[in-house]
């Protein structure tokens, strides 16, 4: 099945009078084969639902389309979701009936007209990390997906401890999830053209570490680890734990050692530590 090029793409936006804009991350897709190499490597099942953030002009929603059984597309830009059904109408009529635009911020979407099992998106940059892990939390359907994001991002993303890029989005991320890196994508296959890599990440959603610790609590301690991210953790939980001697005493009973850094320790550890604060009830 054909897949919108760079003069499907420019005829669209013209068409609606879309200048696409970077504070809501625009850079749509113009490379067919970009769009197979997404699809392949999500993996995704004939019978799935897949959720799709930032639809844009459809470059990847007729991908997915041909790929899923349904998709749910979320956007946030009224003039690209109300085209959306028309160029689904124009490329393939026989898919109108398989999707459902849906017009918000998926930072905040808490409902949707169907289940997904997979995310597969290529995300606004700005707003990448707070979107996969806002939908990871409130759609426990979603059990995989695969995301382009801003290389540089990719690699925090699937960092393990001790690796330079190692921080908040990969201990986060780890929490709800395993996620690899699937491959990089150059700037020249979007209009317009963004001046950095893109990088593919997939993800395989699993059980969090078993902790008498709520998600929050976890999470404060984590902002609170990498907040100074050159300080011990000690002295970097300090606030948190009410003292530098409180923290290393939750710290000791976690079994970390107080003057390593939040770099160095995975998020099973990151959990020990948020569930060293909660007494023990009878
Ligand atoms: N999927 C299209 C493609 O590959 O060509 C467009 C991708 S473009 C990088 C990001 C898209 O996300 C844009 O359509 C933009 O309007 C949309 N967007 C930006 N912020 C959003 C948000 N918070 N929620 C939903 N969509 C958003």
């Amino acid at each position: 099945q054909p897949l919108l090029g760079a003069t499907e793409i420019r005829r669209l936006a013209e068409e609606i009078g879309v200048r696409p804009t970077k504070t809501l991350g625009q850079n749509f897709v113009i490379d067919g084969n970009t769009i197979r190499r997404i699809v392949t490597a999500a993996n995704i099942d004939p019978e799935e639902t897949v959720l799709e953030v930032g639809p844009g002009l459809g470059s990847l929603t007729l991908g997915l389309l041909d790929a899923a059984k349904h998709v749910v597309a979320v956007e946030i830009d009224p003039v690209l979701a109300a085209k959306l059904p028309e160029t689904i109408a124009a490329f393939r009529p026989e898919k109108v009936g398989s999707i459902d635009v849906v017009l918000s911020d998926a930072m905040r979407v808490t409902e949707l007209p169907a289940q997904p099992t997979a995310l597969v998106a290529n995300l606004p940059y700005n707003v990448a990390v707070p979107v996969v892990l806002h939908l990871l939390e409130h759609f426990p359907s979603l059990q995989h997906g695969l995301v382009m994001v801003q290389d540089e991002v990719a690699d925090r993303m699937v960092a393990g401890p001790g690796s330079k890029t190692y921080g908040v989005p990969s201990v986060k991320g780890a929490w709800y999830s395993h996620m690899r890196k699937a491959g990089v994508i150059g700037m020249n296959v979007f209009w317009p053209a963004p001046k950095i890599n893109s990088g593919l990440v997939g993800f395989t959603r699993h059980e969090p570490p078993a902790t008498r610790a709520s998600r929050e609590e976890v999470f404060a301690v984590i902002d609170g680890a990498f907040a100074q991210r050159r300080k011990t953790l000690r002295a970097a939980l300090a606030g948190w734990a009410g003292g530098a001697a409180q923290a290393e005493t939750y710290l000791r009973q976690a079994g970390v050692d107080p003057s390593a850094r939040g770099e160095v320790i995975d998020v099973a550890a990151f959990a020990r530590i948020a569930e060293a604060k909660i007494p023990m009830t009878a």
